[in-house]
């Protein structure tokens, strides 16, 4: 397994524990203004998530065996939305790498989704009907220590044994798929729908989005194009005017997916983003996971879905954690989710109730729970 750099141009090696020119080093709440170099200056080293939030500085030892394999990732625009000294803070759990993640548990597992093997082309997943998944961009703005990709060999299922091309971290390599994606679009005029994940499609930047939504414009099957992103929410300054622009003028209709877990990630500058992207006219929906600590409450979840509804983003999927080893300690029983689920119908108007899910392997779509 190999978890990509996500900034390439990062001029601070991993580990640095001193952030470049243009922020203050001092106050986690100086950030910078471009969300390239937020990303650049990600936090990378335990010992100075410690500090900065002011968590007892041993931590920063089992952090380092915790996060052996899939590294802590946390850029400096979520600083602010954590409490410091708590260590129990729901959006600080979702990223602080702990030792329970290096506890064995039966039933997990490196694949769970078995989505190694649901890849007709590299790069291209195709396991639904009428849309497939296309791993845009290999890495994300932050790692999610539940994530189900945490083990996910991006390297292999990417590289084309038979196209040596440069990767998405090499100049040129963010649009290299797109040929082998227009080939697979011509030869499969079922496939309406063009999801764009990864890692995170929004780490590519503007003009990369640009070809893409070009390219795919030009495939008269193809009729939406989705994005499954954190990145309005981890760093709202990715959502830049060009952006918008281009989503504002492609005639493909556009649906956007965030994913947020708890309500106190949504603070003013995800909410003056996710006003941008109203412009963009495209749809725009939010995912969680069902996390155990974080938002296993109904009224978290109410709160969560109430505020993000006021802004115009409507629950789609409550995902059931999938079995990926080393996020046993997130899961949450689907009897108690179920129960969740029912308080939640009772306490909010139908269209801000999201549906329980779960992924089952093979299966021809998300499993609803409920
Ligand atoms: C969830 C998922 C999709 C999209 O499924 P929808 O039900 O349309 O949201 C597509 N591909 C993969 C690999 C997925 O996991
Ligand atoms: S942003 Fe998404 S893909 Fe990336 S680590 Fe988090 S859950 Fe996984």
């Amino acid at each position: 397994m190999r978890i990509f750099d996500p900034a390439p141009t990062a001029k601070s090696p991993a580990g640095d524990a001193h952030p470049g020119p243009g922020t203050v080093s001092a106050s986690c709440h100086t950030v910078a203004e471009d969300w390239k170099t937020i990303l650049a200056q990600a936090i990378r080293n335990p010992g100075e998530l410690c500090r900065l939030l002011e968590l007892p500085e041993t931590w920063a030892e089992q952090m380092v065996q915790a996060a052996r394999g899939f590294p802590l990732l946390v850029p400096r625009s979520v600083l602010p939305r954590i409490q410091k000294g708590n260590p129990h803070d729901p959006v600080l759990r979702q990223f602080l790498p702990t030792e329970a993640e290096l506890q064995p548990a039966s039933g997990f597992s490196k694949d769970p989704l078995e989505e190694q093997t649901a890849s007709p082309s590299p790069g291209i997943l195709a396991k639904y009907s009428g849309r497939i998944l296309i791993l845009t961009h290999p890495a994300c703005p932050v790692h999610c220590r539940y994530c189900f990709r945490r083990h996910f060999p991006y390297a292999e299922v990417l590289r084309d044994k038979n196209r040596p091309e440069p990767s998405v971290d090499e100049p040129g390599g963010a649009l290299r798929l797109v040929p082998r994606v227009v080939d697979y679009l011509r030869s499969h005029p079922d496939v309406r729908e063009v999801i764009f994940s990864g890692g995170d499609p929004l780490l590519l930047d503007d003009q990369a989005i640009e070809q893409w939504m070009k390219s795919l414009g030009a495939i008269s099957t193809v009729r939406r194009v989705r994005y499954h992103t954190r990145m309005p929410v981890v760093i709202p300054q990715r959502v830049t005017k060009d952006f918008v622009n281009i989503l504002k003028t492609s005639h493909l209709a556009c649906v956007i997916v965030l994913h947020v877990n708890h309500p106190r990630e949504i603070d003013s500058g995800v909410t003056e983003a996710i006003g941008r992207l109203r412009e963009s006219r495209a749809i725009l929906l939010v995912q969680s996971v069902l996390l155990a600590g974080i938002n296993d409450s109904a009224e978290i979840l109410a709160e969560l879905y109430e505020s993000i509804g006021s802004l115009g983003v409507l629950p789609y999927y409550l995902h059931q954690l999938d079995k990926v080893s080393g996020a046993h300690h997130f899961e949450v029983p689907e009897e108690r989710g179920r129960e969740i689920m029912e308080q939640l119908r009772r306490i909010l108007p139908g269209y801000l109730v999201p549906r329980y899910v779960r992924e089952v392997p093979r299966a021809p779509s998300k499993v609803p729970l409920i």
